[in-house]
């Protein structure tokens, strides 16, 4: 899968033509040892469809891996993080200081676009894979935080 176009400012595109609030430097491998900075235009698609719908900006905390970072954090066997035979990654993993992973969860849940969510304790991972997908990293934890959030949301009239 072709790596999403960029900018000249580095901001990358999506694949209907406009600019995202996503920046080439955001997604860069962590390690400081590698060159990996490419991820996919679907993510990007998926990352902004978020964003637009969620109204605050999301800070990436970790983008695409190098197989060696990626082993370092304990990343999946075939982490979607790591760099395709392009050197193009597919997922990234995001949190807001204006929302909780549980909420970013919930949100992405009632966006409309494909690709896979995971909620982990400290953020939220998003990835372009083609079928819609959805899990919770905790177990127990985090089903209780979204049962305590949709309770209270609903006594709060907000669902
Ligand atoms: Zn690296
Ligand atoms: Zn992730």
């Amino acid at each position: 899968m072709a790596a999403a176009a960029i900018d000249r400012e580095g901001f990358y595109i999506t694949t209907k033509g406009e600019r995202s609030h996503f920046h080439k430097r955001e997604f860069k491998c962590r390690c400081g040892r590698c060159a990996f900075t490419d991820v996919s235009a679907k993510l990007i698609d998926n990352l902004e469809a978020l964003r637009l719908t969620l109204g605050v900006p999301l800070t990436v905390t970790s983008g695409i891996r190098c197989p060696e970072h990626n082993q370092r954090v304990g990343g999946a066997r075939f982490s979607k993080h790591m760099p395709d035979g392009n050197g193009v990654g597919h997922a990234a993993d995001v949190t807001t200081a204006f929302r909780t992973p549980v909420e970013l969860y919930l949100w992405w849940r009632c966006v409309e676009i494909g690709g896979g969510c995971g909620l982990y304790s400290r953020w939220l991972h998003v990835d372009d894979r083609d079928d819609r997908t959805e899990w919770v990293e905790r177990g127990e934890a985090s089903t209780q935080a979204i049962g305590d959030f949709i309770s209270h949301a609903t006594m709060r009239e907000l669902v």
